[in-house]
């Protein structure tokens, strides 16, 4: 029912690309993440609560067709419809059926439910294709109140030390999702303005973020000791770092769970907290669908395929250009990151 072509996955049965990496004719968005929705597309296809955010990355004047979750709808021959992935804003599976049999598109996934999108729905099918971001066995998160924990402790003892706190995180959904988690009563929280486009679509959907000032605006005079200045990773070891003076930098990222990484990313603090399936959630989840069939992509696919295989799984990888979480942080804060504060 899917190919992998050399412009992405392709389902002849309804001429459609899912997540294509060059354009096509026509697209459908698991979410919009720069891995996974490029420009150029004549039609996009996506859930409805992913259109703000995908018009944001792509422009306005783009052809956007959207649906419900759960809602169905025929492509040619396939039947497709899209269910929540509980990655980000907007995050969806996409189910396909043709001729009885029915395939699952995962996209990007994580099975922690959290406030800033519909958890994930587990959904039976005959083949699923799964992400492999974090498909490995030491990969394992804490529960998320843990990690908020510890950012709030890191916060409030750089607040006692008259320090600012420079926490860095992908502008689309983790910058949101660590908003909806922290204790704001803290101290002030400002933003980037990369972050602070994406803090208003999510607003402008329904939630209640906390009160954020972009530090653009702020004034000359603005001290930022005992504030939380939220900001993508490509901002570190920038000019714009120098004026929250003394400072302590953290990065809030599944790669943190690993000390090398940590090591590398050159900051004082690292939080495990990632948007993406951990290892038993990416078992599990393999488990639930009930498929005879299993596709890999994106991450460690050769690792989980050999697990799969050795467990008695009809297991295989998939080729595609998603990247998931860079392990160099700089370098995968989605292509259309804007690089200065604007
Ligand atoms: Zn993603
Ligand atoms: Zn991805």
């Amino acid at each position: 029912m899917i190919v992998s072509t050399e412009n992405g996955l392709y389902c002849p049965a309804g001429d459609f690309y899912i997540d294509p990496w060059n354009p096509v004719r026509r697209a459908v968005i698991t979410h919009a993440h720069g891995d996974h929705a490029r420009p150029g597309n004549d039609h996009y296809l996506c859930v409805r609560s992913c259109e703000g955010i995908l018009r944001y990355r792509m422009g306005d004047d783009v052809s956007v067709q959207t649906v419900e979750y759960g809602e169905s709808i025929g492509m040619n021959e396939v039947r497709l419809s899209l269910h929540p992935a509980g990655h980000i804003l907007g995050s969806a599976q996409v189910r396909l059926e043709h001729k009885g049999e029915v395939l699952v598109v995962s996209g990007d996934y994580k099975r922690q439910p959290e406030a800033t999108c519909p958890p994930f729905e587990p959904l039976r099918c005959n083949t699923f294709l799964t992400e492999s971001t974090f498909g490995l066995p030491i990969y394992k998160w804490a529960p998320d109140q843990i990690i908020f924990d510890q950012i709030n402790s890191w916060w409030s003892k750089n607040k006692a030390d008259g320090k600012a706190s420079v926490l860095l995180a992908y502008s689309l959904g983790k910058a949101q999702r660590i908003l909806m988690g922290i204790d704001a009563r803290i101290g002030p929280i400002y933003t980037h303005g990369a972050t602070e486009a994406i803090n208003e679509i999510y607003r402008a959907s329904g939630l209640k973020l906390p009160e954020t000032s972009r530090v653009a605006l702020t004034s000359k005079s603005t001290g930022f000791a005992g504030a939380l200045v939220l900001a993508p990773p490509s901002v570190q070891n920038t000019a714009w770092m120098r004026r929250f003076g003394s400072q302590s930098v953290a990065f809030a990222s599944g790669w943190m769970k690993v000390r090398g990484m940590r090591r590398r990313s050159a900051v004082d603090r690292g939080f495990a907290l990632s948007d993406h399936a951990d290892w038993p959630g990416l078992l599990g989840t393999i488990q639930e669908t009930g498929a005879e069939q299993i596709l890999i992509t994106h991450g460690y696919s050769d690792t989980l395929a050999r697990y799969l295989q050795e467990q008695g799984i009809n297991a295989s990888t998939v080729e595609t250009q998603f990247q998931g979480e860079s392990e160099a942080p700089a370098e995968n804060d989605q292509s259309s990151e804007p690089e200065a504060d604007r």
